[in-house]
């Protein structure tokens, strides 16, 4: 997907953030009657240890744990599961298993205690693990991975950069959020023993910036680091080289930095300070093709076209639905879709501004290379692609590739290289594996 109008000048990271369309606008709540949860973990792999249809359930209640690493997947809603049936899965690409959850609306909880003594290392990944959290930033790595290290951690990075076009999640949650993100970081960073948590931010949000520095006055602990507005500021390696000046190969832990973002932060914090763990959180519901675009707060699990057709509505007729932003997100063929917990928010673009014009050949001018983030080669990635050379593509990283869309977005041909790299990783995975 590219969408050359956002760029408010080709071959500059700079990008048209469309965040008014939604940023200062008070975050409303939906309360859908259904909520449907996946009965799988994003491979595809049933959950162990499912809750059988007919059970009652309230907020937090573990419907089953993924195989893979032990996190339970809970209930984002009190009620009870009427049945477990296919529905369409975006990450999957096919329909799976979902429960489906009557919602009573009373947003009963399976409240904890609050954590207020010291973690050891152990406690807290054990925290973490057993309360299901995965980034919500959309990559839903498991948090108490990070946690659970063995490398010496010097930093703690928070990123409410949100360098995403029209997504503005964030930055919503900046005003409701401090006091639970200040909560987590000085615990997690106590157990850690780290001396230094970075909020970083963009620059350009003056007024989120005076309200985290107002919250942060008497936390020493905690710095904000405000970075410049380009894309993709945010994505974890690009920022922590422009706060730190370090590069790593896996994980931010091998230069002895932990990063979350913003919400999950306040997710744990919220936890830790009042036994609650939130199921519900808020989705951006942006772009020009809605009527009132709006931050919405409801449980995971909702449906796209619920938010859409009872909170925001349509103004176009011809449109496009991303789940996500421009930049990172995917076209969805259909909008009867759960939101999930990674989910940021979903973009409703009317055709007509999705059109870029004709591809024409490559001019070798290189700018894709000096935009990719991943320090990558595009062009040479998409020559090796056309050739169906997948053992040269493999060599020059394309797996390595985030389909951040910059190259997209960059290149003066107009060539879709993101959609082919998206497209051909799989290919390139099989074709290359060693046998
Ligand atoms: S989409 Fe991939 S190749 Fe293109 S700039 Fe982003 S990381 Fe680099
Ligand atoms: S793919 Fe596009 S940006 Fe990259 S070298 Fe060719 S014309 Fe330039």
């Amino acid at each position: 997907m590219k969408i050359m109008n956002i760029l408010t000048s080709i071959g500059r990271k700079h990008l048209n953030g469309h965040k008014g369309l939604t940023a200062e606008k008070k975050v409303v709540r939906y309360d859908p009657d259904y909520v449907y949860i996946s009965a799988t973990d994003n491979k595809g792999v049933e959950l162990q240890d499912i809750l059988p249809v007919g059970s009652k359930v309230k907020c937090q209640t573990v419907l089953g744990k993924r195989a893979d690493f032990g996190i339970p997947v809970l209930s984002s809603v009190s009620g009870e599961i009427v049945e477990i049936k296919k529905v369409f899965n975006k990450s999957l690409l096919r329909p799976a298993n979902y429960f489906v959850i009557k919602n009573d609306k009373k947003y009963e909880t399976e409240k904890s205690e609050p954590v207020t003594k010291d973690l050891t290392k152990e406690e807290l990944a054990k925290f973490l693990q057993d309360h299901g959290y995965t980034g919500m930033g959309g990559a839903a790595f498991p948090t108490f991975i990070k946690y659970k290290t063995d490398a010496k951690i010097d930093h703690i990075l928070i990123n409410d950069v949100e360098c995403e076009p029209y997504l503005t999640t964030d930055y919503a949650a900046t005003f409701e959020e401090m006091e639970n993100v200040i909560y987590a970081a000085e615990k997690l960073a106590n157990t850690m023993g780290v001396k230094d948590v970075v909020i970083a931010i963009k620059k350009t949000k003056a007024k989120a910036i005076e309200h985290i520095n107002n919250c942060l006055k008497d936390h020493p602990l905690i710095r904000l680091v405000c970075v410049k507005d380009v894309y993709p500021a945010g994505y974890e390696r690009t920022l922590i080289k422009m706060i730190f000046h370090k590069e790593y190969k896996a994980l931010p832990s091998e230069v002895g930095i932990i990063v979350n973002n913003f919400q999950t932060m306040a997710w744990i914090g919220s936890t830790l300070r009042t036994g609650v763990r939130p199921t519900s959180r808020i989705y951006t519901f942006s772009g020009e093709a809605l009527k009132e675009p709006q931050n919405v707060l409801a449980p995971s699990g909702t449906l796209i076209n619920e938010i859409i057709d009872n909170v925001c509505g349509l103004k176009a007729t011809k449109y496009t639905i991303l789940s996500g932003g421009p930049m990172m997100g995917r076209p969805l063929r259909q909008s009867d879709i759960p939101l999930a917990e990674a989910d940021s928010g979903v973009t409703v673009l009317p055709l007509a501004q999705l059109e870029v014009g004709k591809a024409v050949p490559c001019l070798r001018c290189g700018i894709c290379v000096d935009h990719c983030p991943m320090y990558l080669q595009p062009v040479l990635m998409f020559q090796a692609l056309k050739r169906n050379d997948y053992n040269a593509a493999n060599k020059l990283g394309i797996l390595s590739c985030v389909e951040c869309g910059l190259c997209s977005a960059v290149c003066p041909s107009h060539i879709e290289l993101t959609a082919k790299f998206s497209a051909s990783k799989p290919i390139v995975k099989i074709k290359t594996i060693k046998k």
